[in-house]
């Protein structure tokens, strides 16, 4: 009998979501009971809860904090406990019933965070430390309402440029399992600035990400969020999901990036097929 803790996510025996978000998070509902039951509707063997930890001091927005009991509390790290505790608590609850449930957080990058970082991965043992890449020199890039404010700024080179160097620096810091949804920056870039934005980001961006990620071995997951966001494939692309596989960089992870019950495991039949290290690259490019 093999040590169960010693397995990574369980996608021979079953698929995992490793993206989720909680009512913890202020922009999703649905309690951890919810989503474990819909995982278990899904078939799924595993779900990690990746809640959203925004500290960043240059943003000035109001993503730093967390939802407990629906009260808003600062992001600082006493206030993660009782997250803590209640997704260690639906473990013991749902592993009997064939679902274990892990404890993951989708932490916030912004320069300079490496030692607030470190200072949370010691006081708390994550099973999936996730970065999330959602703003540039304290601009949001990721909501409708931030974008415009972020895209003003920068123009299609500078902005592929320094999202590229944002991602590497991240990943170089060796603090974090995987990088959440690579190429986000697509969600509302595609259309402000063209097909140009996917070129530069992967003729120009990709190689330096692919560096840095093959260099401190931070692995991708496939993000299926972007389906529901109205693109075709996931994020990141295709294309460059082809070429990170190609170049031996893992993708070993699936992520709904649920933010509502009903969205966990989303598209995952397709997704996981892609995922797979043995699998041929699903289109052309
Ligand atoms: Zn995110
Ligand atoms: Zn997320």
């Amino acid at each position: 009998m093999p040590d169960l803790d010693m397995l990574g996510p369980l996608q021979t025996a079953g698929l995992a979501d490793y993206h989720c978000h909680c009512d913890y998070s202020i922009d999703a509902v649905g309690s951890i009971d919810e989503y474990c039951q819909a995982a278990l509707k899904k078939g799924l063997v595993e779900i990690c809860f990746t809640t959203h930890w925004d500290t960043s001091p240059i943003s000035g927005s109001n993503d730093n904090v967390i939802r407990i009991k629906g009260k808003l509390k600062p992001t600082i790290p006493d206030n993660l406990e009782p997250y803590v505790e209640d997704v260690r608590r639906a473990n013991e609850k749902f592993f009997p019933l064939g679902l274990r449930v892990k404890l993951g957080l989708e932490y916030g990058w912004y320069p300079g965070c490496e030692e607030t970082a470190i200072a949370l991965k010691e006081r708390y043992d994550f099973d999936h430390f996730l970065c999330g890449l959602h703003e540039l020199d304290g601009l949001c890039f990721s909501c409708k309402e931030c974008y415009p404010r972020c895209f003003a700024k920068y123009s299609v080179e500078e902005l592929v440029e320094k999202y590229a160097e944002e991602i590497a620096a991240a990943a170089s810091t060796g603090l974090f399992d995987c990088i959440a949804h690579l190429d986000y920056i697509r969600k509302y870039a595609h259309a402000h600035y063209g097909e140009e934005l996917d070129r530069l980001l992967f003729e120009r961006g990709l190689p330096q990400i692919l560096e840095a990620l093959l260099t401190s071995g931070t692995s991708l997951e496939i993000n299926t969020g972007a389906l529901r966001r109205g693109f075709s494939d996931y994020f990141p692309s295709m294309k460059i999901i082809n070429a990170v596989k190609r170049a031996g960089v893992m993708i070993p992870f699936l992520g709904s990036d649920a933010h509502a019950p009903n969205e966990v495991g989303h598209d995952f039949d397709a997704a996981e097929i892609i995922a797979s290290p043995w699998s041929e690259a699903w289109s052309q490019d």
